[in-house]
């Protein structure tokens, strides 16, 4: 559920009208909801409430420190993966014990950054890394708190893009050498090991993928705890998908996946980590574009709108479908036809959507692109030199621009052109 919903014949944000929010920031710009966003974080907050647990968002998924701050003061942790997202955690007032630290490229000048500021965790994901961040930490007189990231060989029956839990992928150590990493983790000065952390990957529709990667943790808990780790927490990533049509569709809820982590984890005593991105950012935004032109092709009608790739990735990078909706309510029974809905960048890659029914539309219409809160505003670029795209949040019957389209004095004052060219 969302807070998108049309009334009085036009689609609304909670209270706001999405027209009134494109006439004053114009379009292409990203909107989200402070209520749905409070709902999806609750549901994993409730699922997970018969044990002890952290719910981490993972930033990556959508970063602006609006929404970080949202979260945060709900309680919420945040996953970061990077310096950067680690700064926006902590600029949205996140403290360092609720900050965990993934990913498979951590750099030294990051490991000093997090340790100096504080982190619940660093989740490790090779051996150079850990040897890097004993190094670092000694190096400060202090103590990195660390989780392993195990790579349990599952397959996540996932887009292949997003898929990070088979023995291919370059995340995690295999779990099948986890014992010898635990091993050494444990003799390495300003290393202090906490707990198992595992991602099998994104956008996942099925609970077996999940329940099969964390037994396998289970497992490990228990064999590690035997040669004497202290293993108290255990991470358990991200990953739950989120429905992309309103219709067929019907991915696990997340009390399911709670009930389904108690059955497999629960009895080891462990505090419980988990990284969502997608099922809490995902639902809660759009992206409003207006129709430039409606053009007609040899057996088509092309809808050109003012969005484009660079503002939403997702279509040509993982073939992804987001549900079209036009702003004004189309009135019940009125005509629909196919449209190939396309954005202005010179390159047929540039397509959001093939022989899409949508009601009849023209020049000026707006539209929305729905489900597009995360993975969208984040990977943004300025390709062909198109403005970032804007993003404003909604909370009842408020909005705010929380991040304000830049103006092209602003882009083209980045470039420096050399004094001896
Ligand atoms: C991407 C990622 C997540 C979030 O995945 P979602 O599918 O958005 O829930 C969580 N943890 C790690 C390590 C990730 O890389």
């Amino acid at each position: 559920m969302d807070h998108f919903l049309y009334r009085d014949g036009t689609l609304h944000a909670e209270d706001v009208p999405l027209a009134k929010i494109a006439a004053t920031v114009g379009t292409p710009f990203y909107c989200y909801s402070a209520a749905t966003l409070t709902r999806h974080y609750q549901l994993f907050e409730q699922a997970l409430a018969s044990m002890p647990h952290l719910v981490c968002f993972a930033i990556k998924s959508l970063s602006n420190v609006a929404v970080l701050k949202l979260l945060g003061d709900l309680g919420a942790g945040m996953d970061v993966v990077s310096g950067g997202e680690y700064r926006r955690a902590r600029a949205a007032g996140v403290p360092g014990e609720r900050i965990v630290f993934s990913g498979v490229g951590k750099t030294r000048e990051e490991m000093r950054l997090a340790l100096q500021g504080g982190i619940r965790q660093f989740n490790v994901e090779s051996e150079p890394e850990l040897r890097a961040l004993s190094e670092v930490a000694v190096s400060l007189g202090t103590v990195a708190p660390i989780a392993i990231r195990v790579n349990p060989d599952v397959d996540a029956k996932t887009h292949a893009k997003i898929a990070t839990g088979k023995a291919e992928n370059k995340f995690g150590i295999p779990i099948t050498r986890a014992p010898g990493v635990y091993a050494e983790a444990a003799r390495l000065p300003g290393i202090e090991v906490v707990g198992i952390d595992v991602h099998i990957g994104s956008q996942l529709t099925d609970l077996a993928p999940f329940e099969a990667a964390f037994a396998r943790v289970a497992d490990l808990t228990v064999a590690l705890r035997a040669q004497g780790h202290a293993i108290r927490r255990l991470d358990l990533g991200g990953g739950l998908g989120i429905p992309y049509t309103r219709s067929n569709e019907a991915p696990p809820l997340p009390a399911d996946y709670g009930a389904m982590i108690r059955r497999t984890v629960g009895h080891l005593g462990c505090e419980i980590e988990i990284e969502p991105g997608r099922l809490i950012s995902g639902n809660a935004g759009v992206l409003v574009s207006q129709v430039i032109w409606v053009k007609r092709g040899e057996d088509r009608d092309f809808l050109i709108v003012d969005a484009a790739m660079n503002d939403l990735v997702r279509p040509s990078m993982y073939d992804a479908h987001h549900d079209i909706v036009a702003v004004a309510e189309p009135p019940a029974g009125s005509p629909t036809q196919p449209y190939d809905v396309v954005g202005p960048i010179c390159e047929t890659g540039d397509t959001f959507a093939r022989g899409r029914d949508l009601p009849l539309l023209a020049e000026g219409d707006l539209i929305a692109f729905r489900s597009a809160g995360a993975y969208g505003a984040v990977m943004a670029s300025e390709y062909n030199t198109r403005p970032l795209v804007p993003e404003v949040l909604v909370r009842d019957d408020h909005f705010a621009v929380i991040r304000a389209r830049p103006t092209f004095d602003e882009i083209l004052n980045r470039d420096t052109v050399p004094v001896w060219l």
